[in-house]
């Protein structure tokens, strides 16, 4: 039977001791204010939101909404900073600044991952051991590109793009304000980064690392609002280009409103990978890797492997140690060291899971869960997985963004291939087997802008990410993750 956190007022009969992280050192202002031109300055219109801990539905914080005024004052702060010395600067005094940041994050690592799981229902083994560790692993890898922009960029000059507009989700909040902002400096930029409406705590929590660093104003401002603030930096004439994280649906909407402007784009959207299962994988690794590729951080991860196929001879075996393993998940506090599986990040995406959910088992799939007695406060949703269900069903085709596994199975290679690109999506995928000829066909022949082998979900600051098709297009991380910022001249 599996057990629910103690932390929180629900179950009783729990294996492990409570291990609960310290909140004491956390500080949270009771209301943030916006971050332009180096200072944190009222919205314009005076409007403010809550955002709450999902786990337990306080609030944690009341944050600014800023108005197309807020964004039109924070690009043009933006810009007076790209006009100043900051993008002349050379590039080694440059990447001090982002050094800098990039300790200041380390010292005040503990910190972060402590808010990052309050304010968005990730469990702090993940914020802790690798949201935070990657967002300063990235700001220390691209503030080493700074002085050797002529080295990535051989036999031309560069200069920066000017101002960059940035809308970055829910899921991985600090880590996509990380992997927006660090290029975008190394390259000389000046941006305006939004956060996602029910996360922004950590976002607001670097712009005072970014005061710390005395970081020259204007360079990074940070605007808190939902989707019609991003709207509003999407839409501002003198704002260059626009880095997008988040669901194609938006996405599309912003390759509509820059058409013919000029400006330029990156997007990183949705996804529905495959995570294809061989009979000579290493099974109980195998196993694992799937727990990890879907349920760990609740399924809220744009490359999750959310379509699971097994190739038929071990179909019973996996979905029998599957169903065994996701028994002995812990879910509950987000803030408990022993939590596998938190918070879902929002009402909104919870509804969401559960629509889908019941769509899966009216289109005729069988669904299994475990048998969690789940939290009375908060948003939660219990592992899921779907068998019975077949490439045209809408939960095998479309992103759910919980822990919701669909199970099908596969005989040979090139049908799995088939299948596998049988989607609009091309973000991830997975492939699992002893033998590196499969690893070889299938990494090549998978649709995706990464295909994990033997693992699953791994990232690192030097490998470009990004997606295919549908799930997006230019690359963030790595050496590509440059090329979005500059001119070549
Ligand atoms: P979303 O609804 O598209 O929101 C993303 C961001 O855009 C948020 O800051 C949102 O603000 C803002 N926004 C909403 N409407 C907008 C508009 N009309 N114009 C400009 N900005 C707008 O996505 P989400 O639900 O937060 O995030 C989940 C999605 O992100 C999933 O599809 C996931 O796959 C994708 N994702 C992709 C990657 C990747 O690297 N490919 C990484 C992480 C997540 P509000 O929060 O205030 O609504
Ligand atoms: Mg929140």
């Amino acid at each position: 039977m599996a057990k629910a956190s103690p932390t929180l007022e629900f179950d009783t009969d729990w294996e492990y001791s409570s291990a609960p992280e310290s909140t004491d050192h956390i500080q949270i202002k009771p209301q943030n204010e916006l971050f332009i031109n180096g200072d944190f300055v009222v919205p314009s219109d005076g409007n403010y939101f809550d955002t709450i801990n999902p786990a337990s539905e306080k609030t944690l914080s009341k944050v600014g909404h800023a108005t197309a005024d807020d964004v039109d004052k924070a690009v043009k702060a933006a810009r007076k900073a790209v006009k100043g010395p900051w993008s002349k600067m050379d590039g080694a005094e440059r990447g001090k600044y982002i050094f800098r940041i990039a300790r200041l994050i380390q010292e005040k690592a503990r910190e972060f991952a402590v808010i990052e799981s309050m304010d968005g229902g990730k469990p702090i083994r993940e914020s802790r051991d690798v949201d935070i560790p990657l967002v300063s692993a990235h700001f220390f890898y691209y503030a080493g590109w700074a002085d050797k922009l002529e080295y990535a960029f051989p036999g031309k000059d560069t200069t920066p793009i000017g101002v960059a507009g940035q809308i970055i989700p829910w899921n991985f909040p600090l880590l996509m304000a990380a992997w927006k902002i660090a290029p975008a400096l190394a390259t000389g930029n000046a941006v305006v980064l939004k956060p996602a409406e029910t996360t922004p705590l950590t976002a607001l929590k670097l712009a005072e690392v970014l005061q710390e660093a005395d970081l020259p104003p204007g360079v990074v401002n940070i605007i808190t609002g939902a989707g019609k603030t991003g709207q509003a930096i999407v839409d501002h004439p003198d704002v260059d280009k626009i880095a997008f994280t988040g669901s194609t649906e938006v996405g599309k909407m912003i390759m509509r409103a820059v058409a013919g402007t000029g400006k330029r784009y990156t997007l990183e959207l949705g996804g529905k990978a495959a995570n294809i299962i061989f009979e000579d994988a290493p099974i109980d690794q195998a196993v694992e890797g799937i727990v990890n590729s879907i349920f760990f951080n609740q399924g809220h991860v744009c490359c999750a492997g959310s379509r699971l196929f097994v190739q038929e001879s071990i179909a019973d075996t996996i979905i029998s140690k599957l169903k065994d393993r996701m028994e002995t998940l812990i879910i509950g506090d987000p803030l408990d060291k022993n939590t596998d599986i938190g918070a879902i990040n929002s009402k909104m995406q919870l509804d969401k899971i559960k629509m889908y959910v019941k769509l899966g088992q009216k289109e005729g799939g069988t669904i299994h869960q475990s048998s969690y007695s789940l939290p009375k406060k908060g948003f939660w949703y219990a592992p899921t997985l779907f068998t019975d269900v077949s490439q045209s069903h809408r939960v095998v085709q479309e992103e759910i963004f919980g822990p919701v596994l669909a199970i099908q199975t596969f005989r040979t290679v090139d049908e799995v291939i088939t299948k596998a690109n049988n989607i609009p999506y091309g973000l991830s995928g997975g492939v699992w087997t002893d033998k590196g000829s499969k690893i070889f066909k299938i990494s090549k022949a998978v649709r995706a802008g990464v295909v994990w082998a033997n693992t699953f979900n791994k990232f690192d600051p030097s490998s470009p990410f990004g997606g295919y098709k549908e799930s997006g297009m230019g690359r963030e991380g790595g050496l590509e993750g440059l090329m979005p910022y500059v001119n070549l001249v």
